[in-house]
């Protein structure tokens, strides 16, 4: 797209002169890169893994520059006091302390990002932009359900084929569970609600967009449903809570992060367990 053509800034839709907006958070992107150079071979699994650098240019500079830039500063901020942005988390859980409405938005905003490259679900985004953009109406629990889980590390001597690149990253308790970064959905056979993926290294987050209409009952027994049938091990996060404790499930990273090439389906993963 040229720069200089105008287009309508896909949150506040006025019409502008776009910037250049990373689907995945820059900062997230920089350390993929300086993880790649620290793996002789990263390279060639993560081109199967995560594919390319993907950026939205449909953001004008205030929605980009003033507010948008506010939710990567907050998710820089969690991921790192997390310890979750690091080569390789080998730890069995996480103690995982959040601000719930700063991590909703952020979440959001990159989930409408990535669906804007597909047009998967792009339309399912737009009631929620005063919401991204400046925090107002905060979604209802029959609107968006947010849970978290950690993807399970490998032991050394489990990795197999292209995955033995990542050997060198085992510490002393021989544990290996990389940084990838993964924007994406899962499967579409769900009644009420459309099932988004975000994932940063371990740490996954299953995004339920509850269809216009569906009733606080019905949200929640569909939301424990998924809990007991795709994510026994899930965390329900909520407004009410600053932490949750996460603990991985039988899928692994690799379950997460290497089954697809090119479209994103992480949690299918679950369901060949
Ligand atoms: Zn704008």
């Amino acid at each position: 797209m040229n720069m200089d053509v105008p287009v309508i800034c896909a949150y506040c839709k006025q019409e502008t002169t776009p910037t250049r907006e990373h689907v995945i958070p820059a900062f997230l992107y920089r350390f993929q890169k300086e993880l790649e150079s620290n793996v002789v071979g990263w390279n060639e699994v993560a081109e199967k893994m995560i594919g390319g650098e993907q950026t939205v240019r449909d953001v004008c500079q205030i929605c980009n520059g003033l507010k948008l830039s506010l939710l990567d500063d907050y998710g820089k901020k969690l991921l790192t006091e997390n310890c979750i942005l690091k080569q390789n988390y080998d730890k069995l859980s996480l103690d995982f302390n959040h601000n719930y409405e700063f991590l909703a938005r952020w979440l959001l905003k990159i989930s409408f990002n990535s669906s804007r490259t597909d047009n998967a679900h792009a339309h399912l985004f737009e009631k929620f932009i005063p919401f991204m953009l400046d925090g107002k109406n905060p979604p209802a629990k029959n609107e968006i359900v947010i849970i978290g889980s950690l993807a399970a590390p490998l032991l050394v001597d489990e990795l197999q084929g292209d995955y033995e690149v990542f050997r060198g990253l085992a510490g002393a308790c021989g544990r290996i569970n990389p940084f990838f970064v993964r924007i994406g959905y899962g499967p579409n056979n769900f009644k009420s609600y459309t099932l988004r993926i975000v994932m940063f290294g371990p740490l996954l987050f299953s995004i339920l967009m509850f269809m216009p209409g569906t009733s606080a009952g019905v949200a929640s027994i569909e939301t424990k449903q998924l809990l007991k049938q795709l994510l026994p091990e899930g965390a329900l996060l909520s407004s009410k809570r600053s932490r949750a404790l996460l603990k991985p499930g039988k899928a692994t990273w690799v379950d997460y992060y290497g089954a697809q090439v090119t479209r994103v389906r992480a949690i299918e993963a679950l369901k060949m367990r």
